[in-house]
């Protein structure tokens, strides 16, 4: 079986005991004469996944009691709405930090539903080459909620520190790196996150939010996009993904087996470390835009010298079974995502590459 060193930005590289163990359960669930994705999601089978997935989390990221796990779905996206459906009422405002193209589209969607303000942005132009200060946020203290994307997939910077919001609760878009490394959760009022970068395949969206929060969110909306009715029916309100959240639960188990969050973020750190510290040693033909104490340590985003280099570099790298390198249509250049299941042998594996590239063509 040739399986290629995959850099997709998400749909990404899953763990690859996570997909056998699928490959091996596909045909017959736990004996049950049946695949998983058959069960009925109110049966004994699935439940048995669901409440592992969940208890998984739990366990991994050390969520607390008073926090609600949620499994649902429309991606990340449908979040953008949700979150200000649920918590800007009439009458008060919400603070967001531009950081990208994804915090610009929440943004967006908050401001159809209510009051929105930008309460830092680092945009030049239609580029983000870096997180802001603390002391660069300009928060409303009577804010309803603040949020924040920490980590931004197109133009590869991260928040490497919480910002302190002081009792204003803390949203945060966690796509592309939720449960990289631990994290405090306590800091948070919610997180979500897509799942197709670090946690499972696509069509599942976690959100992990503060039952108070919750609780005291709008009632006056749709039921379907109630927290509310998802926390009271333990996300079973109606049918979830199952083959999803059956994935995912695959992949957290894969999780729990290398060690937990500590030994991924080892991992990743390495990973990313060996390829900043390429693109810094090259630095006469790779160039990297990100300001360093931006950089992100799951999508590291590069430039070559010209565009024509750049479509030989992906050409060249996807001829030696390096795949998803291309960096997003809105800017171009090389982007490579460096998700929990990528392996340090893909990424050396892609120093030596842009090291031969470089010889080559420099
Ligand atoms: N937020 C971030 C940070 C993302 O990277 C993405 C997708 O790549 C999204 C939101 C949108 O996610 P979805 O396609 O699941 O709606």
């Amino acid at each position: 079986m040739a399986r290629v060193h995959n850099f997709n930005a998400g749909p990404a590289a899953l763990p690859l005991a996570a997909l056998e163990r699928a490959q091996r359960e596909l045909l017959d669930f736990e004996g049950t004469g049946m695949s998983i994705i058959e069960h009925s999601h109110r049966g004994k089978a699935f439940e048995g996944v669901h409440d592992e997935a969940l208890s998984l989390f739990r366990e991994l990221l050390a969520i607390p009691d008073d926090y609600h796990v949620l499994f649902l779905q429309g991606g990340a996206s449908h979040q953008f709405a949700m979150v200000p459906l649920n918590l800007l009422p009439p009458g008060k405002s919400a603070d967001y930090v531009l950081t990208g193209g994804w915090s610009e589209k929440a943004y967006e969607e908050a401001g159809r539903i209510g009051t929105v303000r930008v309460a830092a942005t680092t945009a030049e132009g239609k580029r983000y080459t870096r997180i802001p200060r603390q002391n660069e946020l300009s928060l409303d203290p009577s804010a309803a909620y603040v949020h924040i994307t920490t980590n931004n997939t197109l133009f590869g910077t991260q928040w490497h520190d919480v910002p302190v919001a002081g009792d204003v609760p803390l949203v945060a878009d966690m796509s592309s790196d939720f449960l990289w490394r631990p994290i405090d959760v306590r800091r948070y009022a919610l997180i979500y996150a897509g799942a197709q970068k670090n946690i499972g395949p696509s069509g599942v969206t976690v959100v992990v939010a503060r039952k108070d929060l919750v609780e005291n969110s709008r009632k006056d909306i749709p039921k379907i996009f109630q927290y509310r009715t998802h926390a009271e029916n333990n996300s079973l309100y109606n049918t979830p993904p199952t083959f999803a959240i059956y994935l995912m639960r695959n992949v957290l188990a894969v999780a729990k087996e290398l060690g937990g969050l500590p030994e991924i973020e080892r991992k990743n750190r390495a990973k990313a470390g060996l390829l900043y510290g390429t693109l810094d040693e090259l630095s006469g033909f790779y160039r990297a835009p990100v300001e360093r104490e931006s950089r992100s340590v799951m999508n590291v985003v590069f430039r070559l010298p010209t565009e024509e280099l750049e479509k030989r570099f992906v050409a060249e790298a996807a001829k030696q079974g390096m795949v998803g390198l291309a960096g997003h249509r809105v800017t171009g250049g090389i982007r490579v995502s460096l998700y929990n299941a990528v392996e340090l042998a893909s990424v050396e594996a892609l120093v030596r590459f842009m090291k031969d590239f470089a010889k080559q063509s420099g």
